[in-house]
């Protein structure tokens, strides 16, 4: 009953998202026992948009049936992707699937697709590099990999997997810098990882496109629009979290016309797809906040991909609007000691959960919100659901009639700050 009614609920969002265009589809979950996430671009290329999610679906309904039982303690499945569009003729799509549970190692998998949109076919690894080069292009593959793992290497297994790289081989991605290969390790390599990496840096081999055209964005300096806080009123935060996605530009209509501010706690993966919103949010004196890179459960994971979570998502934001997130809000709501020091950040959560992310009315959400409002508070929303747009409609002009004033977290902080000095 359960399954079906999430099922359900994902496919209207799905067929819901292709009408609306949407750059990047995200899927979180969160029930008792699994979460998940799930994030994949849209190339509006048919052929490789349904490859895609016939993959993503096995693995969905794969993990559905084998996780979520009693057997699995607190099991966790994320899908996050890279997504490489060279001059809107190839693509290229890289989906990595992590799943976890605290019994066993993580387990990885990764799948790539590349395609053409002038030929409109996929291509392979053999399909980039110049005919008479290809072998001069294996030699350096070979040195690259003899190089990294001397030591732990089968050498007769590193002749076939050679040999299968000119075999309708698709597992890598590239973009104008490099060319990424994902190599099973399987009787080749001792590792405890399904698969290796071999970066290889485009320059340097015989690459059949034409070097590219890096066109470096000149860094906008972006001026905010300065609201004045009044310290006698009272006041409340609004918080976005998983965006950007195609509903963020419909909230920001709103906080603009509304005169209002808010914090979007946005994940790294999707801000380049997103771009204008985050510049516009800005713009608008919103604050931007960290929501880690893919929203994998931050508070299960070594310090050092904490890190890495927080630091990719930190510099993605500075690439785009020129400032550095203030605020982190860990995935799922769950802090720890290694999330705690994994950086300088501010810690923040909620206050109200109104639980827009389970299916009900945009009024039931306003409902629960104002029964808890009170000043210096913090509601919790997702920019990622129609329902939470009409929600917020709703609810802005409701609380600037009960006097509040819609103040971002730093806003927050400083006019907590002025009121120990009273
Ligand atoms: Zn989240």
């Amino acid at each position: 009953m359960k399954k079906g009614f999430i099922l359900t609920i994902l496919s209207i969002f799905l067929v819901g998202c292709t009408k609306n265009q949407e750059k990047v589809k995200t899927i979180i979950e969160q029930n008792e026992n699994s979460k998940i996430s799930i994030h994949y671009p849209i190339t509006n290329i048919k052929k490789m948009d349904k490859n895609i999610q016939e993959y993503v679906d096995h693995i969905y309904n794969d993990f559905k049936k084998e996780y979520t039982s009693e057997f699995y303690y607190e099991p966790e499945l994320n899908i996050d992707y890279t997504y490489y569009n060279y001059e809107n003729k190839i693509h290229t799509v890289s989906l990595k699937t992590y799943m976890n549970h605290e019994e066993q190692p993580p387990i990885e998998e990764i799948k790539c697709i590349t395609y053409d949109q002038t030929k409109k076919r996929e291509l392979f690894l053999s399909d980039l590099i110049e005919k008479e080069k290809w072998n001069p292009f294996i030699e350096i593959i070979r040195k690259e990999i003899l190089t990294n793992y001397q030591t732990t290497i089968n050498l007769n297994r590193l002749e076939e997997i050679l040999k299968k790289l000119s075999e309708k081989f698709q597992n890598f991605t590239f973009n104008e810098d490099k060319l990424i290969m994902y190599l099973n390790t399987e009787n080749l390599l001792k590792s405890d990882k399904e698969f290796f990496q071999i970066t290889l840096e485009i320059k340097e081999i015989p690459f059949i496109l034409e070097q590219s055209i890096k066109i470096d964005e000149e860094q906008e300096v972006i001026k905010p629009v300065d609201f004045i806080v009044d310290p006698e009123k009272p006041y409340i935060a609004l918080t976005f979290d998983d965006g950007p996605t195609i509903y963020t530009e419909k909230i920001l209509d709103i906080l603009q016309k509304e005169s209002v501010q808010a914090t979007f706690f946005v994940l790294g993966n999707k801000v380049d797809m997103f771009k204008d919103d985050l510049k516009r949010e800005v713009k608008l004196g919103n604050e931007i906040g960290n929501h880690s890179y893919n929203h994998k459960w931050l508070s299960r994971l070594p310090k050092e991909e904490i890190k890495e979570q927080i630091e990719k998502t930190q510099e993605k934001v500075k690439d785009i609007t020129g400032i550095y997130p203030r605020f982190l809000r860990p995935t799922y709501g769950s802090i720890n000691e290694r999330i705690r020091t994994a950086s300088n950040l501010n810690i923040v959560l909620w206050d109200i959960d109104p639980k827009d992310w389970k299916s009900q009315s945009p009024e039931n959400i306003v409902e629960r919100i104002l029964k808890k409002a009170e000043s210096g508070k913090i509601i919790l929303l997702h920019d990622n659901h129609k329902r939470t747009v009409e929600a917020v409609q709703l609810l802005i002009p409701e609380l600037k009639k009960q006097g509040y004033q819609l103040l971002t977290l730093s806003e927050m902080e400083e006019i907590k700050e002025l009121e120990k000095w009273r």
